[in-house]
C-alpha cells in the first residue's frame, strides 16, 4: 500500500476514527508520528470501526440505491448512538429518547468553524456552517426541520439556538438578547406544547424564529412566526392527552396566594378542559418545576408583574370558561346553571357579570338591518362557550408571540434590521395521519405539502437544473414532484381551499367538494389525498364541525390566511439559503435503543431520502465558479500563478490537470467547475497550507 492509498482510504475513514475519539487533522504529521506500520495498526481498527458504525456520509454507500443498506446504516449508528448521518449537506437526525453526551461545551468548540466533513456529522456542524455561510457569503440562512411529531424537530431546534448561544461573540446587550431568545423556548413551549400520543412535549403549533446577527455576527435581534395553534385542544383532548402544558403548570405550580386569587383548586380534576383525557398527571412531565423555569423565563423576556397577572387571569378564565353549566328550559332556550364561575369570570375579565351570562346564552344576529339577541339552546350554548375559549386563548398566543417579538426586537439605534444578516429556523409540525382526520390534519398537511414542494425546488429540482444550465451531462433522476397536489390545495377558484371558502355554513354543497376533489370517492363524507407522504382520508363532517362554532366566518378567514401566511413564509424561505435537518423517530414508544424498521423504512420514504441521495450521488459535491477557484487556487500552479490571461475556464482546466483530478473527479459547466467528492477539494486545500 503507498502512502497516496493510505491518505485516501485515510480520508474515507477519518469520521470513523474521529467518532471513536481519534482526530485527524493532518494526514502527514501522523504518518510522520506513527511510521507506516503504525498507520497500518490504525487502518485497520479504522476500516474495523468502519464497518461497526456504519459511514458517516450515505454518500459513501456501496450500493447507493438499496433502501436495505441505507436503512442498514441508520441501524448500524443508531446501535452506536450515533444519531447523526450526512446525505451530503442534509442532515439525518434519529431521535435518541435518552441524553447523550454530544450537547457539551467542548462538543461545541470542536464544531466551531471547521470544514464539516473534516468532524462527524452533527447538528452543531448544520449550525456552524450556515453561521458561517452567513458572515462570509453575507447571504441570509434558513435551517428547516422536518420529521414527523416525536422525531427531534424541537430538540434540534434548541441545540442550533444554544449554539449559537454559546459560540456567538457577545457583549452586554448581546448577552441579553441570546438570554431572551433563549428563554423564549420555555414560554411558548407552555403555552402552544401539550402530552400527545405521540409526543409528550408535542408542538401544537408551528413556528418559525429568526435570528438577527450583526455585521460581527453576534446575535442582537429576533422575530417569531407562528402558525395554526391547534386551538380545539383547549376544549377537548382525545384519551391519553392533555391540554397545553401552561393549565397543569399553574395548577400544580402556582402559589396558593396566587391560584386563590384565580379562583382555582390545586386540582387538575375539577376542570373539565383538563378530564376529557384522563390523562392529568405524565411521568416524564414535572409540571412543577416547569412552572418555575416559565416564571423565570417570562420575567427574562422582559414580562412585568401586572402582565403575568393578566396572563394568568386569562389562562384561569378558561379554565372557569370551561366549568360553566348549562340548563334548558322548555322553550328551548337555555340559562347557566353555575354562579360561581360567572363571578370568577366576571372578575377576572373585568366584564359586567349579567353581560357575560347573556353573550353566553345568546347569539347576536341581524334583522332588517337591526341587531338582535336571539337564544340559544343548550347544546348551542355550550359550543358558543367552547368557540369563546379556544378564540380566547388563540389570541392570548398571539399576543404572547407579539410580545417576545418586541422583547427580542433591536435596541439600539446602531442597529438597524437593514444591515443585519439573518439565520431563520424553521420547527414546524410534521405530518400528520389519524383515524379520524379533519381540519387541522388538513392544514398541517398541506403545509408539509409546501415544504417538500420547498425541498424538491431548492435540492433535487435545482440541482439538476443547474447541471441543464451548465451543460452538465449526467443521468436525471427521477422524483414525485408533489407541486400538483400543493395545486390542488390551494389554487384560486378551483382548489380545495377556496372551494371551502366559498361554500355557506350547513351547505349540502360541502359533500361536493368530497366527491368533485377525490382519486377515488370513499364515504359521502370523505376525501382522499394523495400527499407525498402517504393518501389521508380527510373528514368533511369534520371539517364542519370545527368550523360550525360562532366564530365560522372567522375561521373561514383563518383557512385564507393560513394560505397567505403560507405562501409568505415559502417567499421568505426561498430568499435564504437553505440546510435541512431531516428527523426520523425510531418507534412509537418513545424508548431508547428501539428501531422499528417498518416506521423507519415509511419515514425514509416519505422524507425523500432516497431521492435526496440519488440526486447527491448523481451529482457534484461542490461546484465553484471559475474566477473563485482561479483566485483561490491559482498559486498551487506555476502557469496560472500569479495571474492567468486566458479564457477562465481554461485557467481551470490548467491548474486541475497540474493538480492532478482524475477526469471522473470533475466537470466544467459554462461558468463553475463542478467536483464530485469532497475529497478532492480537501486535498487542494490542504496543498494551500503547505
Ligand atoms: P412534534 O412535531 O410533536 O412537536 P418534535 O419533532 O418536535 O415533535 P421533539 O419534541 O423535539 O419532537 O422530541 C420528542 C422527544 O424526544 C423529546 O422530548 C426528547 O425526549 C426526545 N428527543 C428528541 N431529540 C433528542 C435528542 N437529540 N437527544 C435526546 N432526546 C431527544
Ligand atoms: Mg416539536
Amino acid at each position: 500500500m503507498d502512502l497516496s492509498n493510505i491518505t485516501d482510504l485515510m480520508r474515507k475513514t477519518q469520521a470513523s476514527i474521529d467518532e471513536k475519539g481519534f482526530l485527524f487533522k493532518s494526514t502527514d504529521a501522523v504518518v510522520n508520528a506513527v511510521g507506516s506500520d503504525g498507520i497500518r495498526v490504525m487502518m485497520e481498527s479504522a476500516l474495523t470501526a468502519r464497518d461497526r458504525v456504519g459511514v458517516q456520509d450515505f454518500v459513501l454507500l456501496e450500493n447507493h440505491t438499496s433502501e436495505v443498506a441505507f436503512i442498514e446504516n441508520l441501524r448500524k449508528r443508531f446501535k452506536e448512538n450515533l444519531i447523526y448521518t450526512y446525505i451530503g449537506s442534509v442532515l439525518v437526525s434519529m431521535n435518541p429518547y435518552k441524553e447523550l453526551e454530544i450537547y457539551t461545551k467542548q462538543h461545541m468548540e470542536r464544531y466551531r468553524g471547521v470544514n464539516f466533513y473534516e468532524v462527524s456529522p452533527h447538528i452543531y456542524a448544520v449550525a456552524d456552517n450556515a453561521y458561517r455561510s452567513m458572515r462570509t457569503e453575507r447571504r441570509d440562512q434558513c435551517i428547516l426541520i422536518s420529521g414527523e411529531s416525536g422525531a427531534g424537530k424541537t430538540e434540534a431546534s434548541k441545540k442550533v439556538l444554544q449554539y449559537y448561544a454559546i459560540t456567538c461573540p457577545a457583549n452586554e446587550h448581546v448577552q441579553t438578547v441570546k438570554d431572551r431568545l433563549l428563554q423564549s423556548n420555555p414560554v411558548l413551549e407552555a403555552f402552544g406544547n401539550a402530552k400527545t400520543l405521540r409526543n409528550d412535549n408535542s408542538s401544537r403549533f408551528g413556528k418559525y424564529m429568526d435570528i438577527q446577527f450583526d455585521f460581527k455576527g453576534a446575535p442582537v435581534g429576533g422575530h417569531i412566526l407562528n402558525y395554526l395553534l391547534e386551538k380545539s385542544r383547549v376544549v377537548h383532548q382525545s384519551h391519553g392527552e392533555r391540554n397545553f402544558h401552561i393549565f397543569y403548570q399553574l395548577i400544580e405550580g402556582a402559589e396558593d396566594d396566587l391560584l386563590r386569587r384565580l379562583g382555582l383548586e390545586r386540582n387538575a380534576q375539577q376542570y373539565q378542559y383538563l378530564v376529557k383525557g384522563n390523562c392529568p398527571k405524565v411521568s416524564s412531565i414535572n409540571d412543577r418545576n416547569d412552572w418555575k423555569t416559565v416564571r423565570k423565563a417570562l420575567s427574562i423576556i422582559g414580562f412585568t408583574e401586572d402582565e403575568v397577572e393578566e396572563l394568568l387571569n386569562i389562562i384561569a378564565s378558561v379554565l372557569h370558561l370551561g366549568n360553566v353549566q348549562y340548563g334548558g328550559e322548555d322553550s328551548g332556550c337555555s340559562y347557566i346553571t353555575t354562579e360561581t364561575q360567572i363571578k370568577y369570570l366576571a372578575r377576572l375579565l373585568g366584564v359586567d357579570g349579567t353581560v357575560l351570562k347573556e353573550a353566553l346564552t345568546h347569539k347576536k344576529i341581524t334583522a332588517k338591518g337591526e341587531e338582535l339577541m336571539s337564544p340559544l339552546n343548550q347544546e348551542q350554548a355550550a359550543s358558543a362557550r367552547d368557540a369563546l375559549s379556544k378564540a380566547i386563548y388563540g389570541r392570548t398566543f398571539t399576543w404572547l408571540v407579539n410580545k417576545i417579538n418586541d422583547s427580542l426586537a433591536f435596541k439600539e439605534e446602531s442597529f438597524s434590521s437593514k444591515n443585519a444578516s439573518v439565520i431563520g429556523l424553521l420547527d414546524i409540525y410534521g405530518f400528520e395521519v389519524f383515524q379520524n382526520n379533519s381540519f387541522e390534519q388538513f392544514c398541517i398537511n398541506y403545509c408539509n405539502e409546501k415544504l417538500q414542494q420547498l425541498f424538491i425546488e431548492l435540492t433535487l429540482k435545482s440541482e439538476q437544473d443547474e447541471y441543464e444550465a451548465e451543460g452538465i451531462t449526467w443521468e436525471p433522476v427521477q422524483y414525485f414532484n408533489n407541486k400538483i397536489i400543493c395545486d390542488l390545495v390551494e389554487e384560486k377558484f378551483k382548489g380545495i381551499i377556496s372551494i371551502l371558502v366559498s361554500i355557506p355554513q350547513h351547505s349540502p354543497s360541502f359533500h361536493k367538494l368530497a366527491d368533485g376533489k377525490t382519486r377515488k370517492v370513499m364515504g359521502r363524507e370523505e376525501f382522499r389525498l394523495s400527499h407525498y407522504a402517504g393518501e389521508v382520508n380527510y373528514n368533511v363532517n369534520g371539517f364542519l364541525d370545527k368550523n360550525n362554532d360562532l366564530l365560522f366566518r372567522n375561521l373561514k378567514e383563518a383557512a385564507t390566511q393560513f394560505k397567505n401566511s403560507l405562501a409568505k413564509l415559502m417567499e421568505i424561505l426561498m430568499s435564504k439559503e437553505p440546510s435541512y435537518v431531516r428527523c426520523i423517530k425510531p418507534n412509537d414508544a418513545k424508548q431508547a435503543g428501539r428501531f422499528d424498521e417498518v416506521l423507519i423504512r415509511h419515514q425514509v420514504k416519505y422524507l425523500g431520502l432516497m431521492e435526496n441521495l440519488r440526486v447527491r450521488r448523481a451529482g457534484f459535491a461542490y461546484r465553484r465558479r471559475y474566477e473563485t477557484f482561479l483566485q483561490r487556487y491559482k498559486s498551487l500552479c506555476p502557469d496560472t500563478w500569479p495571474n492567468w490571461d486566458g479564457r477562465l475556464v481554461d485557467g481551470v482546466s490548467t491548474l486541475v490537470k497540474h493538480l492532478g483530478y482524475k477526469p471522473e473527479e470533475y466537470k466544467l459547466g459554462r461558468t463553475k467547475i463542478f467536483i464530485r467528492f469532497p475529497k478532492t477539494l480537501f486535498a487542494t486545500e490542504d496543498a494551500l497550507e503547505v
